[in-house]
């Protein structure tokens, strides 16, 4: 439905601009003393960690066992709000901070890394989405969550991969023209589903778009039963695989809710953590990421995600660095198409926080 012939520059990000995936090596003593550290820090610090289900496991725990939270995005912000610390450590990627400031711009946001980055946010670049919004006066522009604060503070609608079929349905419904940005295979699931007349930006998640379609139909041969559950920033050839496609708190759910033993699993692998505290005794299979033969950077684990580790935290708590700095007249812009959502959620009765993404 896309009606217009003009020729979007592809926003994916080359090999060189993303990192390797590397684990922090500690031995057993240093994890036990570096826990011990970090849990003492956030009592001194008067901090709180909110972390995102795609972080290493051994953070997530941190978080569920110091009073914390793990969740998506926008869930971990709206935490941040109702938690009584004056800080907020984010174990997640960027704009996750900087999605926490705008909504808590009275405390303190620190992250264990200020490089982790998202290669959805670094292939929508502000001033160049900003020039596109400009060149298509007549269009809404809806973001999703994973972008910057500055783009946001270019965007109408704001929107999680939970609530943007239902938000874009209901922009159709009023005739509005719909630019959307920044992940095209979530755009086209959108566009798919609500038949809206959609301009999309043309970047991708290099974890999702790495999920293979025809190696996942082998393996779901080799196991008959298993459910797939698939995250819309996947590829259409993934995705109409899917007996569920949903956000990383969807999944969670499907997992949980669905009478199924197996499943197949389209989504950073991090998410195995909560999937097994949510769901015991079942089975879990990461979906395939790369074709026979084919590199593969990202292996279903995000590598800015990866960057959150035991030793960064515990630095950043150590020396409150790292804070999450976003200008206040973006702190300002950026909460509207925010609140539109939250607004939009509220006037259907729909739960909004927990059902986005990434
Ligand atoms: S998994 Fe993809 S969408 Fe999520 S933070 Fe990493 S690059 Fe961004």
């Amino acid at each position: 439905m896309n009606t217009s012939t003009e020729k979007l520059t592809d926003y994916r990000l080359r090999v060189d601009q993303i990192p390797d995936t590397v684990e922090e090596i500690l031995n057993e003593q240093e994890r036990v003393e570096l826990r011990r550290d970090i849990k003492q820090l956030l009592q001194e610090r008067d901090a709180v960690l909110v972390a995102h289900y795609y972080v290493d496991a051994e953070l997530q725990q941190l978080a569920d066992e110091t009073g914390g939270y793990v969740s998506d995005s926008l869930d971990m912000a709206r935490f941040g709000h109702e938690a009584d610390a004056s800080t907020l450590v984010v174990c997640g990627v960027r704009f996750m901070g900087e999605t926490a400031k705008i909504l808590n711009p009275e405390k303190t946001v620190l992250m264990p890394t200020l490089e982790a980055e998202c290669s959805l946010d670094l292939g929508c670049p502000p001033d160049a989405f900003s020039a596109f919004c400009d060149a298509h006066p007549d269009h809404i522009v809806v973001v999703y969550a994973n972008t910057s604060a500055a783009v946001k503070a270019r965007a109408d609608w704001m929107v999680t991969s939970g609530s943007a079929v239902d938000v874009v349905k209901h922009l159709k419904a009023q005739g509005k023209k719909i630019i959307w940005a920044p992940d095209k295979y979530l755009g086209e699931y959108v566009e798919e589903q609500s038949g809206a007349d959609m301009l999309i930006w043309q970047g991708s998640c290099v974890v999702h778009e790495e999920f293979k379609g025809r190696e996942l139909l082998e393996l779901k041969a080799q196991h008959p039963r298993a459910k797939v559950l698939v995250h819309p920033e996947s590829p259409p050839s993934v995705i109409e695989i899917a007996d569920v496609v949903g956000s990383t708190t969807g999944i969670i759910k499907a997992a949980q809710t669905l009478p199924d033993k197996e499943f197949i699993v389209a989504t950073d692998k991090g998410i195995f953590h909560k999937m097994q505290q949510a769901a015991p005794g079942k089975v879990f299979i990461e979906a395939p990421t790369a074709g026979k033969g084919a590199t593969c950077k990202s292996c279903a684990h995000c590598p800015w995600m990866a960057m959150n580790g035991l030793k960064s935290l515990a630095s950043t708590l150590r020396l409150m660095n790292n804070e999450v700095q976003v200008d206040a007249a973006i702190i300002e812009r950026a909460k509207l198409p925010i609140k539109r959502l939250l607004d939009f959620a509220e006037a259907n009765k729909q739960k909004i926080y927990g059902a986005g993404d990434a």
